[in-house]
C-alpha cells in the first residue's frame, strides 16, 4: 500500500515524504480516500495510530481544491474563516495539530493559514493572529467560544470539522462547551468523527451529528513496548538511571516522576553529569512546554524528566524508551505513560523502578497495576546495583513476611560494582 494510490496530489505526497512516512498507516490507508470523497468519517483509533495526519492531510488536499463556499465574503463585519474547524480536548494535542497542518499547509500553492487557539494563556495574541482570517482553525472548545464572544471569528463558513478524540471531548465539563460550539455551526458540512473508544455517549455524538458515515475501526495495534521492571533501593535510583542512559544509547527519553520538586531535582543532578536534560511539568508556562518539547524533537534535550502532565496527549517522534522512576498512581496512568514510547510500529522500552525500601510499598502497587493490564513483567535487578532487602512473593501480597538479606561480602562486592558502573554512565556525556 503507498501514499499514492489512496488519491493524494503530487503536493500532499512531497508533504508525507517530508514528514519521513514510508506507508501509510491502516487509518490512513482507511480514512484517506473516504475523506477525500467528501464523506463523514467515524474513526475509532487509538493515539499513535497516525490519526492525525488520516484528517490533516485530505482535509488540506480538499480545501485547496476547491474553491471557498459561503460564509467566505468579506462583508458585513464578518472576518473571513475558518474554512475547517478541528476540535481537540487539550492544549498538547491541539498544538501538534496545528503543527502538522501548518507543515503540510506551507508546501501547498494556496498556503492555507492555519490558527490555533487554547485555553490557560492570554487570549488576545490569539485575537491578534485571527485579524487577518484563517482557513483551518484548531482549538480547543472552552477557548473558541471565548473568541467568539470576543468576535474573533465567524462559525458561519466551516465546512468541514473534525472532532479529534471524541470521548475525551464528551468529558464531563467539556461536553456542554462542545454542545454549544456544535450548535453554531453550519449543518451543511462534512463531518469527521474521531475517537479512541466508542462509549454510548460518542455513538449518540455520532449519530446526532454524522450523515450516513464512512465506519473505521482499527484494531488496536499489538503494542511493541517491551516492559522491564528493576529492583532497586531508593537511594540508587539516579545512579540507576544514569547507568541505563549511558548504556543503553537512547535518542531520546522520557522519565516520569510524581511531582515537579522531584522533576526539577532529578534534571538538575543529570544535567550535572552532562545528560543532555529537560523538564516538563505542570506549572510551566505554555511556552517553556512548547520550548522543551520543540528542544526534545531537535536533539538539544534528550532526557525529559516530566510529571504525568507529559502522560496524555504527548506526541514524540521515535521516544525509545519510558523510564517510571517514580510509579504512577493508577494503572491507567501507567498505560498512558508507557504508551508514550512504541507507537506507530516502533519498538520501545518501558522500566519502571521498583523500590524495595519504599515506604509505599512499591511492590504490591506495581502488582496491582500488572492485574489491571493483565500482564506480568518480570522482576529484574541491574548489575552493580541490587537491592538491599527484596520483598518476597508472601511479602509482597500481604502474606507471612521473610527478607532475603545479604551478606557482609555480598555487600561489598555490589558497592565496588557499583562504583564502577556509575562511574562509566558519567563518561561520554
Ligand atoms: P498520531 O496517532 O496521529 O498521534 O500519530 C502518531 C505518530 O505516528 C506521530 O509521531 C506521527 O508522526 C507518526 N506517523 C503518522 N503517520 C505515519 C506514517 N504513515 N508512517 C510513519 N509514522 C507515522
Amino acid at each position: 500500500m503507498s501514499f499514492a494510490s489512496l488519491g493524494l496530489s503530487p503536493a500532499l505526497l512531497r508533504a508525507v515524504r517530508e514528514q519521513g512516512y514510508h506507508a501509510p498507516t491502516a487509518i490512513q490507508a482507511a480514512a484517506l480516500p473516504a475523506v477525500l470523497s467528501g464523506a463523514d468519517v467515524l474513526a475509532i483509533a487509538q493515539t499513535g495510530s497516525g490519526k492525525t495526519a488520516a484528517f490533516a492531510l485530505p482535509l488540506l488536499q480538499r480545501l485547496v481544491a476547491s474553491p471557498p463556499g459561503r460564509g467566505q465574503v468579506i462583508g458585513t463585519g464578518h472576518r473571513p474563516g475558518p474554512r475547517a474547524l478541528v476540535l481537540a480536548p487539550t492544549r498538547e494535542l491541539a498544538a501538534q495539530t496545528a503543527e502538522l497542518l501548518r507543515d503540510v499547509a506551507a508546501l501547498l500553492m494556496h498556503r492555507p493559514r492555519v490558527a490555533l487557539a487554547f485555553g490557560g494563556v492570554s487570549i488576545n495574541p490569539q485575537l491578534m493572529a485571527l485579524r487577518g482570517g484563517c482557513d483551518v482553525m484548531v482549538a480547543t472548545p472552552g477557548r473558541l467560544l471565548d473568541l467568539l464572544d470576543h468576535n474573533g471569528l465567524t462559525l458561519a463558513g466551516v465546512e468541514m470539522l473534525v472532532l479529534d478524540e471524541a470521548d475525551r471531548l464528551l468529558n464531563p465539563g467539556f461536553a456542554d462547551e462542545l454542545q454549544r460550539v456544535l450548535s453554531l455551526l453550519p449543518r451543511q458540512r462534512q463531518s469527521l468523527l474521531f475517537s479512541a473508544t466508542l462509549p454510548p455517549a460518542v455513538q449518540q455524538l455520532a449519530d446526532a451529528l454524522l450523515h450516513d458515515p464512512v465506519r473505521i475501526e482499527i484494531e488496536e495495534a499489538p503494542p511493541q513496548i517491551t516492559q522491564r521492571a528493576i529492583q532497586l533501593d531508593r537511594a540508587q535510583r539516579l545512579p540507576a538511571l544514569r547507568a541505563l542512559l549511558a548504556g543503553q544509547g537512547w535518542a531520546r527519553a522520557l522519565v516520569f516522576v510524581a511531582s515537579r520538586y522531584t522533576a526539577e531535582l532529578v534534571a538538575e543532578k543529570l544535567a550535572a553529569h552532562g545528560f543532555k536534560a529537560g523538564v516538563l511539568h505542570g506549572e510551566l508556562s505554555q511556552g517553556a512546554r512548547r520550548d522543551v518539547l520543540a528542544a526534545l524533537k531537535e536533539g538539544s534535550v534528550k532526557v525529559l524528566v516530566a510529571t504525568d502532565v507529559a502522560a496524555r496527549g504527548l506526541h514524540v517522534e521515535a521516544l525509545e524508551a519510558v523510564i517510571n522512576y517514580e510509579l504512577p498512581r493508577s494503572a491507567a496512568d501507567y498505560t498512558h505513560r508507557i504508551g508514550r514510547t512504541g507507537r506507530a510500529g516502533a519498538q520501545g522500552v518501558a522500566i519502571s523502578f521498583i523500590c524495595t525500601d519504599s515506604a509505599e510499598n512499591a511492590e504490591s502497587h506495581f502488582r496491582l497495576i500488572e492485574k489491571r493490564q493483565g500482564q506480568r513483567v518480570p522482576r529484574e535487578q541491574l548489575p552493580g546495583f541490587a537491592p538491599q532487602v527484596v520483598a518476597t512473593e508472601a511479602q509482597a501480597t500481604g502474606g507471612i513476611k521473610s527478607t532475603t538479606r545479604k551478606s557482609k561480602k555480598d555487600k561489598l562486592r555490589e558497592a565496588a560494582a557499583r562504583g564502577h558502573a556509575s562511574g562509566a554512565a558519567t563518561n561520554g556525556h
